[in-house]
């Protein structure tokens, strides 16, 4: 990523709770005992099965299993996109299960979502793309400033005004890496980034990923069926039916 590097210090990343706050054990992330089922017509499917696990600060986790073991749910977890049966999930600090409305929404504003299918509005240019997430909210930043030195760090000046679906691919998803970095997150999940991206482009955004950590020191938790990548993280850990598999690194 082309973007300085920046130190903290200076220009705070917006948190859940207390600056560099983590839970009992040291860990950003805490999962306890996390469950999670989906009623079907015909069955009822357990997507995270008493799930516990820590996820350290600035750490790059890759989430395997085969299609169906409940990565995606264990995202969106994480993420507050969803909330679980039972269980807990504390991120620095803060039990983020239950949050009420307003708790809610600044946490997700603390996580950076990036999906498979890039998910941008196709009737907006790349610039509102990025902006976007931002205008409800009343922020210390430009969100069309910072959006444009994003677009810029990700290899995308000059497009701003393009609509988001005239791009490639690659592009789109890199559109979709800056919508996730508006926020600072300290904690980026990234749902198979890669999924939909031929290897070479693929590889360009996993550069993206990896970036943030060396630059911002961003936790990121990543699912992938891309074994290769799984590799260079820091650690992989296995889901099988919603369980974990032991022996993960
Ligand atoms: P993965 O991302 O590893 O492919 P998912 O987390 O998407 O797995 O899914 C885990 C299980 O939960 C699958 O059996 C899936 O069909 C089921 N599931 C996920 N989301 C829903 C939902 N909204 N409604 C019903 N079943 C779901
Ligand atoms: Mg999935």
């Amino acid at each position: 990523m082309r973007r300085p590097r920046r130190s903290r210090s200076a220009e705070p990343v917006p948190t859940a709770g207390p600056a560099q706050a983590t839970g009992g054990s040291g860990a950003l992330i805490e999962v306890r005992g996390l469950t999670k089922t989906f009623a079907t017509l015909d069955a009822t499917i357990t997507a995270a099965d008493n799930l516990s696990l820590d996820i350290a600060e600035g750490s790059i986790t890759a989430l395997v299993g085969p299609s169906g073991s409940g990565k995606s749910t264990l995202l969106h977890l994480i993420g507050a996109l969803e909330s679980p049966d039972s269980g807990t999930i504390s991120v620095a600090g803060q039990d983020i299960t239950g949050l009420p409305g307003k708790r809610l929404a600044a946490y997700r504003r603390t996580v950076g979502f990036v999906f498979q299918r890039f998910n941008l509005l196709p009737t907006l240019t790349v610039l509102d793309n990025v902006a976007v997430p931002a205008l409800p909210y009343r922020t210390d930043f430009d969100p069309y400033q910072r959006g444009r030195d994003l677009l810029a760090a990700v290899g995308l000046d000059g497009r701003e005004n393009t609509l988001a679906t005239r791009l490639s691919g690659g592009q789109q998803q890199r559109v979709a890496i800056a919508r996730a970095l508006l926020n600072q997150p300290r904690l980026v999940l990234a749902d198979e980034p890669t999924g939909n991206l031929d290897s070479s482009t693929g590889e360009e955004i996993i550069r993206l990923l990896f970036d943030l950590r060396d630059s911002h020191d961003t936790t990121l938790v990543i699912a992938t069926h891309d074994n290769e990548l799984a590799k260079r993280c820091d650690r992989t850990v296995q889901l099988r039916d919603g369980r974990l598999v032991p022996g993960g690194s």
